[in-house]
């Protein structure tokens, strides 16, 4: 057994997805030592659309680095015979695999001398003056503040008692898989089929990625299958990674603090992927939360966090509120016949 001495640390992190590498990142940039624990695939791959909207851009100068990706210039949203497109006012998005976005964000914690230890967290207790984070691999790891970044199904904000129970009837999934083709356009498509939404996202030369959202039992195949449009792009193109899932969702937490131990990213809530984003609302609670550590204040973070989040909740439920309603299918012939409402839609997804 293993055990870190106080304050030779000032931060342990609970997961080395994107947000808990953003979250070291910002730590290391803020004079704060950092600790963070993953259990997952190496790689870091996962479910996810992996577009980065434009608002992303500023935070990753920020974390300092520039992952390789396929530009993303605008939306479409694609239903039937209608299909309305918006581009976005400013600069592009970009597409970027989970893999070239996890090396980039690995490579600048470490280089900033950030710890990254293939630990699976397990259990944690904290006292007014620090947490004491233990591990499956038989650590003990004792810091001033700890922060879980553990995703959808996060094992911090269980144990801390903030997650609240979310009905059945409530419950969204989503699957993504990549395939070798050169993209066929620079915008990201939305298809609305009958009980799901897919989006193809280009995010190399030659590869796209499609992701698919929906209720329990949603099949990636069965849902491009029922897209001819997409069926006949897709056609004889090779996988390019395997299937992966993700869900359910929405997560939600009462709180993102309980004393020193703050939530960031999914763990401490998560709506839904309909509107493609996550990561630039992730990044934006990094760097709120060390904000509020860096001058001893962690109560000052879920404050904050309501502040970064509030635009992607109102919107993101609104969004699955519409595509849960009788009104769904009328979702892209509505956004047809206003563009103009669309396109403040859009541009807000891209701030
Ligand atoms: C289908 C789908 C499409 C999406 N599309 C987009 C999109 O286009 N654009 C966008 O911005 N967002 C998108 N999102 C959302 C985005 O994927 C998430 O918001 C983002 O991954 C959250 O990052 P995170 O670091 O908080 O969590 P995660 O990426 O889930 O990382 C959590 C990490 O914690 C680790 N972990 C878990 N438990 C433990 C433990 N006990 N001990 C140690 N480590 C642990 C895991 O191994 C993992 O590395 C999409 C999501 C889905 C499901």
């Amino acid at each position: 057994m293993t055990t870190q001495a106080l304050n030779t640390v000032d931060l342990t992190i609970v997961g080395a997805g994107p947000i808990g590498l953003a979250t070291a990142i910002f730590a290391a940039q803020a004079g704060l030592s950092a600790i963070v624990l993953d259990a997952g695939p190496r790689d870091g791959d996962k479910a996810c659309g992996e577009g980065l909207m434009p608002g992303t851009k500023p935070l990753l100068d920020q974390l300092g680095i520039d992952p390789p990706g396929h530009p993303l210039e605008g939306v479409v949203y694609a239903q039937g015979a209608h299909r309305v497109e918006h581009r976005f006012p400013g600069p592009a998005g970009r597409g970027v695999r989970r893999t070239a976005l996890r090396e980039a964000l690995l490579r600048k914690a470490v280089d900033l001398g950030v710890q990254v230890r293939e630990e699976k967290y397990t259990s944690l207790t904290q006292t007014k003056d620090e947490v004491c984070l233990t591990t499956e691999q038989g650590a003990t790891l004792t810091s001033r503040y700890a922060i879980g970044c553990d995703g959808l199904h996060s094992k911090v904000a269980q144990d801390m008692g903030v997650v609240k129970e979310v009905p059945r009837s409530a419950k969204r999934y989503g699957l993504r898989q990549h395939f070798f083709t050169k993209p066929w356009s620079s915008l990201i498509e939305v298809y609305y089929s009958k009980d799901a939404e897919v989006y193809i996202t280009p995010v190399s030369e030659d590869t796209v990625g499609v992701a698919v959202l929906g209720r329990k039992g949603v099949n990636l195949e069965t849902a491009v299958a029922g897209i001819p449009q997409l069926h006949t792009r897709l056609a004889g193109a090779e996988p390019a990674s395997t299937l992966r899932g993700a869900g359910p969702f929405p997560h939600r937490a009462r709180t993102q603090r309980v004393g020193r131990v703050l939530l960031v990213g999914d763990s401490g809530g998560y709506v839904d992927a309909i509107t493609g984003e996550g990561l630039r609302v992730g990044f934006a609670q990094a760097r709120a939360a060390i904000e509020a550590l860096a001058i001893d204040t962690p109560a000052g973070y879920p404050k904050a966090w309501k502040k970064v989040t509030r635009e992607f909740r109102v919107l993101t439920k609104g969004l699955v509120a519409l595509a849960s309603s009788p009104l769904r299918s009328s979702i892209v012939p509505l956004a047809h016949a206003l563009p103009g409402l669309f396109g403040v839609v859009v541009n807000r997804l891209a701030r």
